[in-house]
């Protein structure tokens, strides 16, 4: 057992830094007025408001007036399709999105499915990239949306969004991405990417909870989903979240600015853990591409064992993690983005996903792997399964 306890669960979410929440506090107090009173007080938190829609736009290469605040990336999503989807309802009633999405996307789908629209998947590879051939078979007359996330939050699929875009816009369609989890790591360029609609979120990024944005390219229409005051130009209702949205854009500028150096450290963290866990655990698997994937994310399957075990007995020894994406851990389900990959049931219930944060070292790195490898060995010597499987191969 180590000291403190070390973190590789970044994918779910980041600690706020210093920074945005030094930045935040007086919004809570002193500032604390409501962004839509007419008076002195309204007019400080308007301002900081302001500022930071003009922060998020210039990371994105938006305009101010296409960044709209949410409660996170699940407002988001929900609202980029289902906005969508009640908007332009009339053109035609079929929507395509990746069956890798967040839940956020997939379950929203499903509830659209119910109103009488037509949902079809992308087909992905065996390491979660979309297959931009098939994309173009399932467009009809009648699709509207196609949506596909700029990085898988699983296994750390980087999609190509620029292509999906540009086969969408050349059947007339429009293209959301939810850079939820690309955000502060990737460039989140919208005019690059060629998105007319993408999601972010503050606590993937070193920000506060329960606050996120919606680019809303100017000219698409989007059908609101909180209905109630004027905020966010008439179209998301709910008194505005001064103190978040000041923290949100505090942290995305430093993510921003330090995006390069980031991306390196933890991409150099990523690999050692990658190359020692695939060299010294036997039967394991590694989801998601080798290249071309986030440089937070290992995403492994091990073979023989469930997740959930491995989980608990790493939480045992101080080391955090998930298994599976977040948001479906602690649901029987096998995961549905392995599943899609291809993999079978017994290996979609035993992924663990390790995602690492600038604040993790080498050494927490070094010490995870030893601790796996006990873990897997002393798991392995328990399980019926292994133990046949062993005998056969000794036959
Ligand atoms: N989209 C992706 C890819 C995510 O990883 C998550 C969170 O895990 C979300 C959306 C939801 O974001 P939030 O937690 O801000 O609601």
């Amino acid at each position: 057992m180590v000291n403190k306890p070390i973190y590789f669960d970044h994918a779910a979410t980041t600690p706020l830094c210093k920074e945005a929440l030094d930045k935040m506090i007086p919004y809570f107090t002193g500032t604390f007025g409501n962004a839509n009173s007419q008076h002195v007080f309204g007019r400080e938190a308007v301002k900081a408001v302001d500022e930071a829609r003009d922060t998020i736009a210039k990371i994105i290469n938006a305009k101010p007036n296409e960044v709209y605040f949410t409660s996170g990336g699940t407002e988001a999503d929900n609202w980029a399709l289902r906005g969508v989807a009640h908007a332009y309802k009339s053109k035609g009633k079929h929507l395509i999105i990746s069956p890798i999405e967040h839940a956020a996307m997939i379950v929203t789908a499903k509830a659209l499915e119910k109103e009488g629209f037509e949902v079809s998947f992308m087909k992905v590879d065996a390491d979660g990239v979309i297959d931009l051939e098939h994309l173009k078979s399932i467009i009809r007359e009648d699709t509207i949306f196609i949506g596909c996330m700029l990085a898988n939050n699983e296994v750390g699929t980087i999609e190509p969004i620029k292509e999906i875009a540009e086969i969408a816009h050349s059947h007339g369609i429009i293209c959301f991405t939810d850079a939820v989890q690309a955000a502060g790591v990737l460039k989140t360029d919208v005019k690059e990417l060629g998105v007319d609609l993408m999601s972010i979120s503050g606590h993937k990024i070193y920000g506060p909870k329960g606050i996120g944005a919606l680019y809303i390219r100017n000219g698409v229409k989007v059908e609101s989903i909180l209905t109630g005051g004027h905020q966010e130009r008439m179209k998301r209702g709910g008194t505005t979240n001064v103190p978040a949205i000041v923290g949100f854009a505090e942290a995305f500028k430093i993510a921003d600015r330090e995006r390069e150096e980031n991306f390196k450290y933890v991409s150099s963290l990523r690999d050692r853990f990658i190359d020692r866990v695939l060299s010294e655990v036997p039967f394991v698997k590694l989801n998601g591409p080798r290249q071309g994937r986030l440089p937070a994310n290992a995403d492994f399957s091990f073979r023989y064992i469930e997740g959930e075990s491995i989980l608990f007995s790493l939480d045992l020894a101080g080391i955090a993690v998930s298994s599976g994406s977040a948001c479906s851990s602690g649901s029987l389900e096998p995961s549905h983005v392995l599943l899609a990959l291809g993999l079978p049931e017994g290996l979609a219930h035993g992924s663990i996903r390790f995602s690492f944060g600038k604040h993790n070292t080498m050494e927490e790195v070094d010490y995870a792997v030893d601790v796996i490898k006990s873990s897997v060995e002393r798991l392995r010597a328990m399980s019926p399964l292994f133990k046949a499987e062993g005998e056969i191969k000794n036959v």
